[in-house]
């Protein structure tokens, strides 16, 4: 079973494949026409049929929006901060890397998923069907 790390894992990685799939034409010296047909999309340049992957690579730039990039940056930052840690294999108790610092293996601290990843997870608790109700950032560690 997956668990909330996996989980933003995952959806970071979607989303930065999404952002950085975006591209604009720049510097195209000839008139193009963006096509699709039953073997996919393609580029018709006069009579000149073009794979889309080459003609990016001549004459296409990135689209990303850099906040966009820099948003995920961040997130998935905090979410390599914020890992699951079982003191070296020493306890069932599955706790925060992070948020653990300071306690003692016998105090615990917090249980994983801890509140600051719960949070990260909140954009997609009534949005994604695996999203699970118990990772709510409302909702005690389990
Ligand atoms: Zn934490």
């Amino acid at each position: 079973m997956t668990g909330l790390h996996e989980f933003l894992a995952a959806r970071y990685r979607e989303a930065r494949a999404r952002e950085e799939s975006k591209w604009t034409v720049r510097d195209c010296p000839f008139e193009w026409e963006w096509r699709l047909d039953q073997n996919g999309e393609y580029v018709q340049a006069g009579r000149v049929r073009i794979e889309v992957k080459a003609f990016v690579e001549q004459y296409g730039e990135s689209a990303a929006d850099p906040a966009v990039l820099a948003d995920l940056d961040a997130k998935e930052a905090l979410l390599a901060l914020h890992v699951p840690d079982s003191w070296n294999g020493a306890s069932s108790h599955v706790g925060c890397k992070e948020c653990g610092q300071g306690y003692e293996v016998h105090d615990w601290g917090p249980k994983y998923p801890c509140r600051t990843v719960r949070l990260l997870g909140m954009p997609y608790a009534d949005h994604h069907p695996d999203y699970r109700a118990e990772w709510r950032a409302e909702q005690d560690p389990s």
